[in-house]
């Protein structure tokens, strides 16, 4: 199963490192001691020591997604010694990217900041087409039943023709100037960014090739995990690590992907600043129907515009939403998860060992 919250997966992460012999690293989150813990990003290292390729596997770059993404990582350590175990490989495996999302079930950091947005250049942020649906999606929500009349809107509004797709794109792809709004990429690279290029700058030195497999939730069918690549399937990069997966890589340039196009992705910029060749790719496993997803997102945001003034009973009904679209509790979901990342990892490792 899942783990139960942030700091149970924090010491099942640690507990099971340490069992493996890992070299492990604690990232602390400045300002963040809540309720006595200290939120942090921690990292396990495996493999030996004059290894070639590093493999960095992350999960929770989008905080309440580390659920799922961690127990990946658990699953990979689980099963390291029989399977994964090789001369030519070692894995980073870098556990709560955004610890502060991690620990409030929230896909944003502790700035209100999608991570997943932030790895731009902020001297040119780019433009977004977000501003005309702020009120329909943020500023006009309520909860129900109070926000039924708004609910039917934004229903009617998604049925017509290709409206979807377009409020998809417009929304997700980030926008840089409402704070308060869906996938706010931010004013300036957030503490967890920062954390993140140190974890980089400090383990990626040394090796003659990378990869980052970047964990998500939340987008496309139930328990598929889609693999995720920033780069144009025309690419020679991309044509390579499509044929490890079978085929099975899809391209959000191409529009051939669950994702819309996205600036400011984690994976884009390891790439971009690598100082050895490297690849990255999102897996993003499907949790429920959009419109659900879209809605806790709805009302998470809208809560925390309006903390002093909502209930705690309705802050919890938003938490709770948040926790059942990105990391449903059932058994079924889980196993799915577990069958699928195995395969990925399989294909993952015996592409890069084969280098
Ligand atoms: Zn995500």
């Amino acid at each position: 199963m899942l783990p139960d919250s942030y700091v149970e997966s924090r010491r099942l992460f640690i507990t099971l490192a340490k069992s493996l012999n890992a070299e492990t690293r604690n990232y602390v989150l400045e300002s963040t001691v809540i309720d006595g813990i200290q939120l942090s990003t921690d990292v396990a290292l495996l493999g030996e020591k004059d290894a070639k390729t590093l493999l960095v596997i992350a999960s929770g770059t989008h905080g309440v997604e580390g659920y799922a993404g961690a127990a990946c990582q658990f699953r990979f350590m689980q099963t390291y010694l029989e399977r994964h175990a090789r001369p030519d490989l070692a894995y980073l495996l870098v556990h709560a990217v955004n610890p502060w999302g991690y620990f409030h079930d929230r896909r944003v950091t502790q700035e209100g900041v999608d991570l997943n947005r932030n790895f731009i250049d902020f001297s040119k942020p780019p433009s977004s087409e977000y501003g005309p649906y702020h009120n329909l999606l943020v500023s006009d929500y309520r909860p129900l039943p109070g926000g039924m009349l708004n609910r039917m809107w934004l229903l009617f509004y998604l049925a017509r023709r290709g409206q979807r797709r377009q409020l998809q794109a417009a929304v997700t792809a980030g926008q840089y100037n409402q704070p308060d709004g869906l996938f706010f990429g931010g004013i300036g690279p957030s503490k967890s960014r920062r954390v993140w290029e140190s974890i980089i700058a400090h383990h990626a030195p040394g090796y003659e090739r990378l990869f980052l497999l970047d964990i998500h939730t939340g987008l496309g069918k139930r328990g598929h995990g889609e693999l995720i690549s920033h780069l144009p399937s025309s690419s020679p990069n991309f044509t390579e690590v499509n044929q490890w997966f079978d085929g099975d890589l899809r391209s959000m340039s191409d529009g051939a992907s669950v994702s819309s196009p996205l600036e400011g992705m984690i994976t884009t910029a390891f790439v971009r600043t690598s100082t050895a060749p490297a690849d990255a790719v999102g897996l993003e496993f499907g949790t429920r129907a959009p419109f659900a997803v879209l809605n806790a997102l709805r009302a998470d945001q809208w809560t925390w515009n309006h903390l002093t003034v909502v209930p705690m009973r309705q802050r919890m009904q938003a938490r709770n939403a948040m926790k059942r679209a990105f990391a449903p509790s059932d058994a079924t979901w889980h196993q799915m998860v577990m069958a699928r990342f195995d395969r990925v990892i399989q294909n993952l490792v015996t592409g890069l060992a084969r280098r």
